[in-house]
């Protein structure tokens, strides 16, 4: 008889409710669905600083603009990107030529 009573009783344990709460996933806003938006449509830069870098919004990578800076003072593994300024010169450059 034990036997039985304690299959009952853990039985009993075993249907309690499970407290099944749907878990809201708080991703970050997605423009291609992927979560990789940065790799496909590129970054989104926040304002350059006045050392050439900046970040970005999306994937908070550092960046650096390689024509205002040799390379990023606080990370090595930042990416290069051209500021505003650089990018122009540059596209006036390539026109004149
Ligand atoms: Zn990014
Ligand atoms: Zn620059």
């Amino acid at each position: 008889m034990k036997t039985l009573w304690d299959e009952t009783v853990h039985r009993r344990k075993r249907r309690r409710k499970r407290n099944v709460s749907i878990l809201i996933s708080q991703k970050p806003y997605s423009i291609t669905g992927t979560g990789n938006d940065c790799g496909i449509i590129g970054h989104t830069l926040n304002a350059w600083d006045l050392s050439g870098c900046t970040t970005c919004m999306d994937c908070k990578v550092k960046v650096f603009c390689p024509g205002c800076t040799p390379k990023h003072p606080q990370d090595e593994t930042a990416i290069p990107v051209l500021c505003e300024r650089h990018e122009h010169e540059r596209t006036v450059k390539h026109a004149a030529i």
